[in-house]
C-alpha cells in the first residue's frame, strides 16, 4: 500500500478562499469587517517571516490587519499597554502575540491580558478550560490541531470510535490535539518523553498525530496498515546530497517508508504547516462573527461544499 498524500497546501488555500467569501458577505451584509492585529516584539528573524504571511493571508481573506512591531527593548508594561488598547478596539476581533518573547517579558502574563474571545491563538486559560470542558463552540481553539483535525475528518469523515495517538503533550499541540480528538468522539491516547514502549501503541493507532520535534522518529514500520497519519513536526536537518552546507525539513514521522504502510499520510512540508496559518483566519473570522451575536462556521463543512 502506498498512502494517499494529504496536500494540505492546496486544503489550506481552499480554506482561505472560502473565509475571503464569508468575510466579504460579512461586510457586505453587517457592514463588519474581521479585523486582526498582529504584535511582534524583537528582530527574530523566523518569527518576522511568520508575521509577514499572517499579514498577507490576512489581507487575502478581505481582513482588516494591522502589525505592531516593536523594538527588542520594548518594556513589559508597554506591551500590556498596547495588547489592552487592542482589547478595547472595535474594530479588532483577533489579537496574536507572536512567540517567543523576549526575557525580560512575562509571556504568560501577556497572553492572559488578551480578551479570550479576541485569543485567536487559543491560548488564554478561558479558552484551554472550554475545551477542555468540552464546551469546544465557546472556545477559540488553537489553529494546528484544530488545523490537523480538519486533515483527518477529511481523509476519514466521522472520527467516532477511532483509535487515536497523539504523541507530544504540549500546551500549543499535544493537549490541544488530545481534547479535539476527544470531541470527535475517538479514542485517544497521549504518548510524551516518559512513555515506554511507544512502538505497540503506535501499532495500534488508526490515527497517530506525532508533535514531538525528534526527526523522524516514528518508523514506518510502527504505523498500523490503513492508518491515517498526520505530521506535525518541522526539523531541519543535514542534506548534503543537496550539495554542501545544505540543509532540509523534515518531519516526525520517516514518510517513506510510513508511506508503505498508511492509508493517509500528510508531507512536511505541505502537510499540517499551511493549515496553521489558514485556522488563524479561522479564529479570526469566528470571533468577528460572534462579536455580531452571529452563529459559528462549520469550517469543514464549507471545505466540503464544492
Ligand atoms: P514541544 O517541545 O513543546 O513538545 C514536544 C513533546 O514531545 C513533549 O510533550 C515531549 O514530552 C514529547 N516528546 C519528546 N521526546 C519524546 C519521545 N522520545 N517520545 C514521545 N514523546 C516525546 O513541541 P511542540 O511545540 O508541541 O512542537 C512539536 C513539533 O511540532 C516541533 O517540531 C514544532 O516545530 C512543530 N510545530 C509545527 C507547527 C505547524 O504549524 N506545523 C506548529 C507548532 C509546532
Amino acid at each position: 500500500m502506498t498512502g494517499e498524500r494529504i496536500d494540505g497546501k492546496a486544503i489550506a488555500a481552499d480554506l482561505r478562499a472560502k473565509i475571503a467569501i464569508e468575510a466579504k458577505t460579512l461586510i457586505q451584509e453587517h457592514s463588519l469587517i474581521p479585523g486582526i492585529a498582529v504584535v511582534i516584539v524583537g528582530e527574530d528573524p523566523a518569527s518576522k517571516v511568520y508575521v509577514a504571511s499572517k499579514g498577507k493571508s490576512a489581507k487575502e481573506c478581505n481582513f482588516h490587519s494591522i502589525e505592531h512591531s516593536l523594538p527588542e527593548e520594548t518594556s513589559e508594561a508597554d506591551v500590556l499597554a498596547l495588547i489592552e488598547s487592542l482589547n478595547n478596539d472595535d474594530s479588532i476581533h483577533g489579537i496574536l502575540v507572536q512567540l517567543p518573547l523576549p526575557r525580560h517579558i512575562d509571556e504568560s502574563k501577556v497572553l492572559n491580558l488578551i480578551r479570550p474571545e479576541k485569543d485567536v491563538d487559543g491560548f488564554h486559560p478561558i479558552n484551554v478550560g472550554l475545551l477542555a470542558a468540552g464546551e469546544r463552540d465557546k472556545a477559540l481553539v488553537p489553529c494546528t490541531p484544530a488545523g490537523c483535525l480538519i486533515l483527518a475528518q477529511r481523509v476519514l469523515g466521522d472520527l467516532r470510535g477511532k483509535r487515536a495517538l497523539v504523541i507530544g503533550r504540549s500546551n500549543i499541540v499535544g493537549k490541544p490535539m488530545a481534547a479535539l480528538l476527544l470531541s470527535a468522539h475517538c479514542t485517544v491516547t497521549i504518548a510524551h518523553r516518559h512513555t515506554q514502549d511507544l512502538p505497540s501503541l503506535v501499532k495500534d493507532a488508526d490515527i497517530v498525530v506525532a508533535a514531538v520535534g525528534i526527526p523522524q522518529m516514528v518508523q514506518g514500520d510502527w504505523i498500523k496498515k490503513g492508518a491515517c497519519v498526520i505530521d506535525v513536526g518541522i526539523n531541519r536537518i543535514d542534506a548534503p546530497e543537496r550539495g554542501e552546507g545544505k540543509t532540509r525539513l523534515v518531519g516526525d514521522v520517516d514518510y517513506d517508508a510510513a508511506a508503505e504502510r498508511a492509508a493517509f499520510i500528510t508531507p512536511v512540508p505541505g502537510g499540517v504547516g499551511p493549515m496553521t496559518i489558514a485556522l488563524l483566519m479561522a479564529n479570526t473570522l469566528t470571533a468577528a462573527r460572534r462579536s455580531a451575536g452571529l452563529d459559528d462556521l462549520d469550517f469543514a463543512a464549507l471545505l466540503a461544499d464544492v
